[in-house]
């Protein structure tokens, strides 16, 4: 249905959002079948979450719940995400952070069960820090992961690994959580590939911050 036919539905942008990049973040190879989950944070501050369990092809906006800081739900949909409360600690602690994704992507996944950081083989890894931390190991859908989570990352990753499962990156919107997770995934394969061949000549800090500050004027922005 068009959003015309349901001009009433609450939180229609954010919760087209969840279903766009849900599917994208299939797509992307970043997952396979229902893992991972999207999140956006909605204009009122509360949450459009993915529904848990559900294939992202087939979610409908209306489909998409809305939950407050708290986990109460606002606005009905379906069962919220396994992983609601690491998304809500990771909003209450990151008041930068518009959207966030969790995703399941292969060689990122490598590392977190390693229980091994992403270095800084390339520079892109600017993008998220330093490094990519790791979130230590914790049951999926557990407070206990959210607050490994919210550690790991602290003020100034934008992105980590869970250990033994996947990623959970960030970003100011939902699509740039996205971008994100695909930058987490490429750096690792490229740390991954390096480790392979040989021992990586990893970027010193000062470079990284250094990249950090010409990013922001990268593109068309000055
Ligand atoms: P949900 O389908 O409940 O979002 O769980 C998938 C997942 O990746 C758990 O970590
Ligand atoms: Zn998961």
């Amino acid at each position: 249905m068009t959003s015309q036919n349901q001009p009433d539905l609450p939180n229609r942008d954010a919760r087209e959002t969840v279903c766009t990049y849900g599917r994208e973040m299939l797509e992307k190879g970043l997952t396979k079948s229902t893992g991972g989950n999207v999140s956006s944070r909605t204009a009122e501050g509360n949450i459009a979450i993915s529904p848990s369990g559900m294939p992202y092809p087939e979610i409908d906006p209306e489909e998409v719940p809305i939950i407050d800081l708290d986990g109460n739900v606002v606005h009905e949909g379906e069962k919220p995400s396994n992983e609601d409360t690491m998304h809500r600690l990771v909003y209450e602690a990151r008041d930068d952070v518009g959207g966030m994704v969790h995703t399941h992507s292969p060689y990122a996944s490598t590392f977190a069960s390693l229980n091994e950081p992403v270095e800084a083989s390339h520079y892109l890894i600017a993008f998220i820090g330093d490094k990519i931390p790791v979130a230590g190991y914790e049951t999926y859908g557990t407070e206990a992961l959210g607050q490994r989570a919210v550690e790991a990352l602290g003020d100034e990753y934008n992105a980590c690994l869970l250990a033994n499962h996947g990623v959970l990156a960030l970003g100011d919107s939902l699509s740039d959580a996205l971008e994100t997770a695909e930058m987490v995934e490429y750096c690792a394969r490229i740390h991954y590939q390096a480790r392979s061949i040989g021992e990586p000549d990893l970027l010193p800090n000062e470079e990284v911050d250094h990249l950090q500050e010409k990013f922001k004027g990268y593109g068309q922005n000055s």
